[in-house]
């Protein structure tokens, strides 16, 4: 029996390994075709990069696998999960890349990139960073960059890392960069208070580790049109959102796309939202992070001749969930997408825009709106 027993778990784990194996190699066949078939229409050599651009990855927290707790939410995964999608990383060729070969490459400075480049962030600065998330990195000989904000760290609150942790951490290769300085949400500050939270985050940071703070990640995803100049006032080279997509040179670096993770997220939708393309906008009006509180109409310049069918434009104010389908117009002649917005409008307005091309590759890109009615917080 016990023989049987044995037999049987041998056979079955033959079986998985061999259908993910088989998936993983059907998978490589399909992106290798797409990119042979792409080097023959233009007479060039496509690479990977050319058409998934670099991909951001954004994690919360990361717990042990039988952590339960009230405060458990959709941004905690347990280190298996986490283990899991670092092994689907690795074992399909990706590897981590710094931010400052990130900004040539959105520069088209001259950078030796891998053949997947990707970034791995986290976002907050928790404890569990240390405890959780490190080991798998390091296993995987990843590095990743740390969005923190020093409030709670400088009164050595329970949950977040200490100064110690982070220093240990920088010296180790991973990157220490600036989510504001208390965590609010910009979209509803003054212009100055603003500027005081990337001032003083930057400062605090750069101090303490003897660092370059230059990348900011916006609390809660949200901002403004003023954010965006406030930012290049103080020194900052990019931002990045939580709005999902991958980055292209030549797109603006203070609206940088990041691949939110919840617990709810499984591997092969990880790796649809890893292999996404860029859909340019090749004109916006009203502008990107405007105060849209009394308008209907969006209208965004697309590429012409795209099939009308192949379309799909999601608005609402949420940032982590699809929002709803919205009404719109698409001019093959001219490129022009129009798109209705129904009313009430909370306070924020994501409007995204899908295409999926013949093959099945989906480019996508989304704009973000203000809709919050003054005044704002000072
Ligand atoms: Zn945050």
């Amino acid at each position: 029996m016990r023989k049987i027993k044995i037999l049987i778990f041998f056979l079955l784990s033959f079986y998985v390994s061999l259908s993910i194996l088989s998936n993983n190699i059907y998978e490589l066949k399909k992106e290798t075709k797409r990119l042979n078939l792409l080097s023959k229409v233009y007479n060039k050599n496509f690479t990977y990069t050319d058409i998934y651009g670099i991909p951001v990855i954004c994690y919360h927290h990361i717990v042990s696998d039988n952590w339960e707790s009230k405060e458990k939410n959709i941004f905690h995964l347990t280190k298996n999960q986490f283990q899991m999608q670092i092994n689907w990383l690795k074992e399909n060729g990706y590897a981590t890349i710094t931010l400052n070969e990130f900004n040539k490459y959105l520069n088209k400075e001259s950078v030796k990139l891998p053949e997947k480049p990707i970034l791995i962030t986290f976002d907050d600065g928790r404890k569990n960073f240390f405890t959780n998330a490190k080991p798998v990195l390091d296993s995987a000989q990843y590095k990743a960059v740390l969005f923190i904000y020093p409030n709670p760290i400088n009164i050595n609150h329970d949950s977040f890392l200490t100064w110690q942790q982070i220093q240990t951490l920088y010296n180790e290769g991973h990157d220490i960069q600036s989510h504001t300085y208390t965590h609010p949400l910009l979209d509803r500050m003054s212009l100055s208070s603003q500027s005081k939270e990337f001032q003083l985050s930057k400062k605090t940071i750069e101090q303490k580790l003897n660092s370059n703070v230059q990348w900011l990640a916006y609390p809660f995803g949200a901002y403004n049109a003023d954010t965006k100049n406030e930012l290049k006032k103080a020194d900052y080279e990019g931002a990045f959102t939580v709005f999902s997509g991958s980055n292209f040179p030549g797109e603006d670096k203070y609206s940088l796309k990041r691949i939110l993770i919840t617990s709810n997220l499984s591997i092969s939708n990880l790796k649809n939202k890893i292999m996404t393309s860029n859909l340019s906008f090749l004109s916006i009006e009203p502008e990107e992070g405007s105060n849209i509180y009394d308008k209907k109409v969006i209208r965004v310049k697309l590429e012409k001749n795209l099939e009308f069918n192949n379309l799909r434009v999601e608005a609402g104010s949420d940032f982590v969930y699809n929002n709803l389908p919205a009404f719109f117009n698409y001019n093959k002649n001219t490129g022009d997408l129009t798109v209705l917005l129904s009313r009430p409008k909370k306070s924020r307005v994501v409007l995204t825009v899908f295409y999926k091309n013949i093959d099945g590759l989906v480019s996508q890109n989304t704009i973000l709106y203000s809709s919050f009615k003054p005044p704002f917080i000072s």
